[in-house]
């Protein structure tokens, strides 16, 4: 009996102004009276945050931040940090997407500053990790997880290791429409909780919620939303679409 629940988070990265944002998540609120046992977490750009949180104040659907900087506040122009976030009403960051790691050369030692600048500021991380197409190629899946586990997570906490959300995400997966196949998914899932498992104790990895993200779709979403080790989707392309989220969301039940 699986003890965690189901997140279901959609990642809007760059793609709806205000307005559109609005509409997105009006839409999402009236399709989908009741979640049941599922988290929703939508990501708006960072200057939607606070009108799309207000519009959901009186929903279950909860808002995340794409990123944050590791400092509360400074002298770092264009950047955003945990407490403002937290400010505007997000509960949650998305931590580390591979587009961040390789369009803004965020390294594992950044991520790790930033997983401890969200705690800092009562945000829930959602932190991104997988491997690239050549790497995979090259048979080094294991090698490349363990160091992004290994490295991302130093000097965490086993309570904060079962608070944080992993998001397993295949960066040959992301926006290609080619998803990993079930088996590829929970081999990868199984390793992440051993992982963590053997670095941070058993109990504190049995309640780390470990989502799969890369071209999930309502139509490939109810096989991998079952897999043992899969505890929800961190979804783009489809999460901009309300009948395709709704959908997602359901079979996550
Ligand atoms: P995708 O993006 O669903 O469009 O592949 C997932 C992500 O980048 O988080």
């Amino acid at each position: 009996m699986r003890n965690r629940t189901s997140i279901i988070a959609g990642n809007w990265k760059m793609n709806l102004a205000l307005g559109e944002a609005i509409e997105l998540v009006k839409g999402i609120h009236f399709g989908l009276s009741f979640p049941g046992e599922v988290e929703v977490i939508v990501a708006p750009t960072f200057l939607c945050l606070q009108q799309v949180a207000e519009q959901l104040k009186d929903s279950y659907i909860v808002v995340a931040a794409q990123n944050l900087h590791f400092e509360d506040q400074g002298v770092f122009t264009g950047e955003c940090s945990g407490k403002f976030i937290k400010e505007a009403g997000a509960d949650y960051v998305i931590i580390g997407h591979s587009e961040r790691r390789q369009y803004f050369f965020e390294t594992d030692e950044i991520i790790n500053k930033k997983i401890k600048a969200a705690f800092r500021n009562r945000l829930f991380p959602i932190v991104c990790i997988g491997e690239t197409l050549d790497e995979r190629e090259a048979g080094k899946v294991e090698v490349v997880i363990e160091r992004q586990v290994k490295e991302s997570f130093s000097g965490l906490s086993s309570p904060e290791i079962s608070a944080l959300i992993i998001a397993y995400e295949p960066v040959w997966a992301i926006g290609t429409g080619k998803t990993a196949s079930p088996q590829q998914v929970e081999e990868v899932h199984q390793l992440i909780r051993s992982l963590l498992s053997s670095k941070f104790g058993e109990q504190a990895a049995t309640y780390t919620r470990i989502l799969y993200g890369g071209s999930v779709k309502p139509e490939n979403s109810r096989e991998l939303l079952s897999l043992p080790n899969v505890d929800g989707a961190l979804v783009g392309g489809a999460s901009l679409n309300v009948s395709d989220f709704i959908e997602i969301i359901k079979n996550a039940k």
